[in-house]
C-alpha cells in the first residue's frame, strides 16, 4: 500500500502581530484538512526577523533560509520592527530576501469584499469586488534596495531593473491566472498596470507584456498607467479582473486594494515561483496593535487556504484544494452574518473572536 506524502511547511511567525496569529492559523489549517487521506502537513518551526536580529545580531540565519528553501512550502506571519534596522538603516524584511533568493516573481494579491461586512466604497458594485494584483516581486525598484544608494551626502539612486525572462514569466503567470478565473466566470482580462509614457524600463516592461499577450488571444489585454490606475482603484474598481505590474507599483497598490477590502487585515498574498512559494498576509508587524488582542488574523487565514489551494495544484492532491475551499467558506460564513466587524474597521471584534468565529464554522461544515 503507498504511504501518503508528507508535505513540509516551514512556519515562520515573524515579529508583532505575525507571531500572535499564527497559532490559530496553524490550528485552523489542521482542522481543515483532518481526515485528508492522500497526504498530511508537517509544520517546521523556525525563527527569522527583527526580534531574533536583536538578540543575535543576525535576522535570517543561513541554516534558516535553507530549511526554507527545503519545505514544501513557507507560511509566514510579519517580519521587522520600525526601530529594529541594519547600520545602513534600511528594516529588517527576511521575506524580501526569500523573494529575491528563492526568485519568487509573481506576488498574488487577491482583493475580494466579504459578504456581511459594509463596503468602504459606496456604489452598489463595490460588494461585488475581487481581482487580483500581480505583484511582480524580485526586481523592478526594489532591485537596488541593498545597495548604498547616497553618494557624497549629495545624491542619492535607486535603479528599476526589469528584466526579459521575468517578464516573459510573470505575464505568462498572470495570464494562465486570468484564463482560470474566465472558467469560473470573471471576465478573463488583463491590465499592464506601468509608467510607459516616462520610463525607458516601463517602456520595455510594456512591450513584453504585448508580446505576451498575442499568445493569449481568448483574454482581453489592457493597459493603464499607474497614476491612472490609482484613481480607478477608487472610482470604479470593479472594472478589473488581473493587474499586472513591477514591484514598488505593487506594493502601492495592493495597500490601497487591501483598504478597498476593509483594511491590511483582510488582503491575504502568495509570493510564487517556479519551484517555491511563501504565503503571508500583506500586512506588516503592526507594532501600533501589537500585544493589544485588536490583530484581524483574516487575510493571515486566507492566506493559509491559498498555501492549501497551491499544494494541492502542484502535487496533484484535489483533498488539499477541497480544504482550502473549506477553509475559505468556513471565513465567509463566519462574516456573512454581518456580527463580525474587525478592529480596524471601526468594530470590537479581536484577533480571538475572529478565529473563534472561523473554527466554529469549520467545525459545522
Ligand atoms: P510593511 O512595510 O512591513 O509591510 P506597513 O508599513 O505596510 O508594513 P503594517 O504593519 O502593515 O505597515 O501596518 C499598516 C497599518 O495597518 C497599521 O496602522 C496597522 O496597525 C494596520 N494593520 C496592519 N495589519 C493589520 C491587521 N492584521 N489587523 C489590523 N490592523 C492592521
Amino acid at each position: 500500500m503507498q504511504t501518503a506524502p508528507t508535505l513540509t511547511i516551514a512556519v515562520l511567525p515573524g515579529d508583532g502581530i505575525g507571531s500572535e496569529i499564527m497559532p490559530d492559523c496553524l490550528e485552523l489549517i489542521a482542522a481543515a484538512t483532518a481526515g485528508a487521506e492522500g497526504f498530511k502537513l508537517d509544520y517546521v518551526p523556525l525563527e527569522a526577523g527583527a526580534a531574533l536580529f536583536e538578540r543575535t545580531g543576525e535576522a535570517f540565519p543561513e541554516e534558516v533560509f535553507a530549511a526554507a528553501a527545503d519545505a514544501d512550502a513557507i507560511l509566514l506571519g510579519a517580519m521587522g520592527l520600525p526601530g529594529v534596522r541594519y547600520a545602513d538603516g534600511r528594516e529588517i524584511a527576511p521575506q524580501l530576501d526569500l523573494r529575491e533568493r528563492l526568485s519568487l516573481y509573481a506576488g498574488v494579491r487577491p482583493i475580494k469584499c466579504l459578504p456581511g461586512l459594509p463596503p468602504v466604497l459606496a456604489d452598489k458594485r463595490a460588494a461585488r469586488l475581487d481581482f487580483v494584483i500581480i505583484r511582480e516581486s524580485t526586481e523592478g525598484l526594489f532591485a537596488s534596495r541593498a545597495q548604498a544608494a547616497v553618494e557624497d551626502d549629495y545624491v542619492a539612486r535607486d535603479t528599476m531593473r526589469i528584466t526579459r525572462p521575468v517578464c516573459e514569466r510573470l505575464f505568462d503567470f498572470a495570464f494562465n491566472l486570468a484564463a482560470k478565473r474566465k472558467q469560473g466566470g470573471r471576465p478573463g482580462q488583463v491590465t499592464c498596470v506601468d509608467k510607459a509614457n516616462v520610463l525607458g524600463s516601463q517602456a520595455f516592461f510594456r512591450r513584453i507584456f504585448d508580446e505576451r499577450a498575442r499568445r493569449y488571444p481568448v483574454i482581453d489585454a489592457r493597459h493603464c498607467y499607474v497614476d491612472a490606475m490609482a484613481l480607478n482603484m477608487v472610482k470604479r474598481p470593479w472594472d478589473f479582473d488581473v493587474l499586472v505590474m513591477e514591484n514598488m507599483f505593487g506594493d502601492i497598490l495592493s495597500d490601497l486594494s487591501a483598504a478597498l477590502a476593509g483594511g491590511m487585515g483582510m488582503a491575504p498574498s502568495a509570493d510564487v515561483g517556479d519551484r517555491h512559494a511563501v504565503f503571508q498576509p500583506c500586512h506588516g508587524s503592526a507594532p501600533d496593535i501589537a500585544g493589544q488582542g485588536k490583530a484581524n488574523p483574516t487575510a493571515m487565514i486566507l492566506s493559509g487556504a491559498l498555501m492549501l489551494d497551491w499544494l494541492g495544484e502542484r502535487h496533484g492532491l484535489i483533498e488539499a484544494q477541497t480544504a482550502a475551499a473549506r477553509l475559505t467558506a468556513a471565513v465567509e460564513t463566519a462574516y456573512a452574518p454581518g456580527v463580525l466587524k474587525p478592529c480596524e474597521m471601526g468594530g470590537t471584534s479581536g484577533t480571538q473572536q475572529i478565529f473563534d468565529a472561523v473554527k466554529t464554522r469549520l467545525a459545522a461544515n
